[in-house]
């Protein structure tokens, strides 16, 4: 048993005690080959996302390599006096740059960004949210959760739909009034359509209190300047760090491995003495993140600073990748497979990112629900279903990985018609 899941002893001997408590009929040898290879699956390995999503959560979002040498690094040592250094020095100024910040500081994750924040900024001290933001993205990440363990006091102003200047200033304006921070979040994950009116970053900022956005999905210029063309349609409403501070905000919030496409983290970027405010709380050891995520990060940044970016980082690839090198592979497969067809798809940017956009794509359909033998594929294979049809969009698909892709679809393709010749892709 061991020797087939490749699983070590003492896991083997935990499975094989389980099955014993099972029952008699789980008790024999086949068995318990089947329950180490089913446990097997439960661990973590590569997988070929195949769903169309390109910050698919439950596929750890960006795709990234993480080349972490068996070095030591100088995460906190200053080679040039010697001295202890700050582990947010480095990565901290690439990320100030980018955004065109004064300072720049990293933490674990997005929601850990915002919590520190409010605890170093506004902890016993009010902070005015927008009914219209007050929201929940996913993963528990709760407005006025965050803001009750900050030790914050959220104030809510304004309504669902329709939050203006005057309802910020009628707070500011309160006998209790003790205003600290406005927080501007922006909602990821869905959209109100109709009559909504919310408050631009640049009428905040004239309140006269500190604007903190929280712009979620880390775009960090809405020109991309790393790309060859000018910005895609589909990123046309997504908030981006650049402008948010140009705007008028004191600082930014935003994932490491949503539209930036790096590891997971919280990036907090803007004004120098509210940044330092931040890595000063002792929150700020708890967040803080390993070596090798910021040497990712700062990868990352470079590749950014170069405007490299569109073809070094994986996410910008998978973006930026035309329909007719799309088209193409996806032929290939179909003819290697001979199973499948060739047809016109939508890829969403995923992830809570600019929420109601497509991006147009290829798929491979299928008769059929496939998911689970793809899933049993070595590498495992997600795809997606709709109305009865398997699709495996090859946006999200790395090119190395179409290969793969092909096998698992042969292999389908044998039990199913075994002497039957490929089918012709459709255009
Ligand atoms: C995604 C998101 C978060 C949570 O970020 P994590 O990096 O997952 O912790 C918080 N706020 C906004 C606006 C988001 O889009």
């Amino acid at each position: 048993m061991a020797a087939a899941s490749e699983l070590p002893h003492a896991v083997c001997v935990h499975l094989a005690r389980e099955a014993i408590a099972a029952g008699p009929q789980h008790h024999t040898e086949a068995a318990a080959v089947q329950r180490a290879l089913h446990y097997r699956r439960t661990l973590l390995s590569p997988v070929i996302n195949a769903t169309g999503v390109l910050l698919h959560t439950n596929l750890g979002r960006a795709p990234l390599a993480m080349a972490h040498p068996a070095h030591a690094i100088n995460v906190e040592l200053d080679l040039t006096t010697g001295n202890r250094g700050s582990r947010q020095h480095a990565v901290g100024g690439l990320l100030a740059t980018l955004c065109g910040a004064e300072a720049a500081m990293v933490v674990n994750n997005n929601a850990a960004a915002v919590l520190l924040v409010l605890a170093a900024l506004a902890r016993e001290r009010q902070v005015l949210v927008s009914r219209g933001e007050s929201v929940e993205i996913g993963g528990g990440f709760r407005v006025p959760d965050v803001m009750e363990q900050s030790g914050a006091h959220l104030v809510d102003v304004g309504t669902t739909n329709r939050t203006r200047l005057a309802d910020y200033s009628k707070a500011l304006t309160r006998t209790s009034a003790d205003v600290a921070l406005v927080l501007k979040v922006h909602p990821g994950n869905y959209r109100i359509e109709g009559f909504v009116e919310g408050t631009p970053v640049e009428q905040l900022a004239t309140l006269g209190v500190p604007v903190i956005a929280d712009i979620g999905s880390g775009l960090v210029d809405a020109g991309c300047p790393w790309l060859a063309g000018p910005p895609p349609a589909w990123l046309a409403h997504e908030p981006a760090a650049r402008q948010t501070l140009e705007a008028g905000a004191a600082l930014v919030t935003f994932s490491g491995d949503k539209l930036l496409g790096g590891p997971q983290a919280g990036i907090i970027a803007g004004r120098a003495d509210l940044v330092a405010a931040c890595a000063g709380h002792p929150l700020a050891r708890a967040l803080r993140p390993g070596g090798h995520v910021l040497l990712a990060l700062q990868h990352v940044a470079l590749a950014y600073l170069d405007r490299t970016a569109a073809t070094t980082i994986p996410f910008w690839q998978m973006a930026s990748v035309t329909l007719p090198q799309l088209r193409h592979r996806a032929e290939a497969i179909v003819a290697s497979a001979g199973i499948g067809t060739v047809v016109a798809s939508e890829a969403v940017p995923g992830a809570g990112s600019a929420p109601g956009t497509v991006i147009p794509s290829v798929a491979i359909s299928l008769t059929g629900d496939h998911l689970e033998v793809l899933r049993a594929a070595t590498p495992p294979i997600v795809a997606r279903t709709r109305d009865g049809v398997s699709l495996l969009d090859l946006r999200t698909v790395h090119p190395g990985d179409d290969i793969h892709v092909g096998a698992a679809l042969a292999a389908l393709a044998v039990p199913a018609v075994p002497a039957v010749p490929a089918i012709v892709a459709a255009h």
